[in-house]
């Protein structure tokens, strides 16, 4: 009876505390170059598609999945829901709420469109997208003076206008006021990551008129059992294990 927490996220982490000495298994993607651990017994790497997540499902015995990745890690959420409806494997998918914003955000559907829009809106836009996203980016914005934070470096080079600077949140109100008034950034490009780690960002961009673009979530799978709260998805698997 082993349950598979698919993570990445503070929410994941949690989970996998809540649960520590039970029979679990947390696995990430390998992203980052020194990803923060959970508690608990972890894999690490892709599956190799959905026949991939189906063959470990199988092999390793594993009676049920929480999906607790990230709101935007759409391939692995699809692949989680194909492959657990297959092998008959219950499936709870673990996902934030959303921010909700002022009325004053500029919501987009994707990255291009949000490269767009901030091209128009200001000189000194800050990226908080992720390394993925950038070449969304990195031709509209070539000749604007980018502030791009990143948690793990760069692969290809670029602007030579642009500012690369490292770190991954939690972050403070205090913190990122500095920051941003001090690069005099004007816009703020975000995903609706929700949860708390990134949004003083969102905070100081109210306080100072500073204009926000924020990518909106692609709908998820459907017919999957959904949560928002971890202590739902705790009490799930503890059903489950
Ligand atoms: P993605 O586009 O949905 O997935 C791409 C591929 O990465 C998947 O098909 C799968 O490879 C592998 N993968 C993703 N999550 C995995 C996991 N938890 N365990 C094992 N394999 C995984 O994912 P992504 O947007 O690159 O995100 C990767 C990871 O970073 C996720 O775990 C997510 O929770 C975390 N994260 C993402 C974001 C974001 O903005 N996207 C932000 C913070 C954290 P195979 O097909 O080979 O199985």
């Amino acid at each position: 009876m082993t349950l598979l927490i698919l993570g990445g996220t503070a929410e994941a982490r949690d989970i996998a505390a809540q649960l520590e000495g039970r029979d679990i298994v947390s696995s990430l993607a390998g992203r980052v170059a020194r990803p923060r651990l959970p508690v608990g017994p972890v894999r690490i790497g892709g599956f190799g598609g959905i026949e991939g997540l189906r063959g470990y499902l199988r092999e390793e015995a594993i009676t049920a999945v929480v999906d607790a990745t990230h709101p935007f890690a759409e391939q692995i959420s699809r692949h989680a829901a194909l492959a657990c409806a297959m092998e008959a494997v219950p499936l709870l998918r673990l996902e934030r709420p959303g921010w909700e914003g002022t009325p004053e955000w500029n919501w987009v559907d994707d990255h291009d469109e949000a490269a767009r829009l901030t091209a128009s809106l200001g000189r000194r836009p800050m990226l908080t997208t992720g390394r993925r996203a950038l070449p969304h980016f990195v031709d509209v914005l070539a000749d604007h003076e980018v502030l791009v934070r990143l948690v793990d470096a760069p692969d290809s080079p670029l602007p030579g206008a642009w500012t690369v600077i490292l770190g991954r949140g939690p972050y403070t109100a205090n913190g990122e006021r500095d920051l941003m008034l001090g690069h005099g950034v004007d816009v703020v490009v975000s995903k609706d990551s929700g949860g708390s780690f990134t949004w003083p960002k969102m905070r100081v961009a109210a306080d100072h008129g500073i204009e926000v673009v924020v990518v909106r979530r692609a709908p998820g799978p459907v017919g999957v059992e959904t949560v928002t709260q971890v202590s739902d998805a705790r009490s799930w698997a503890v059903r489950q294990i």
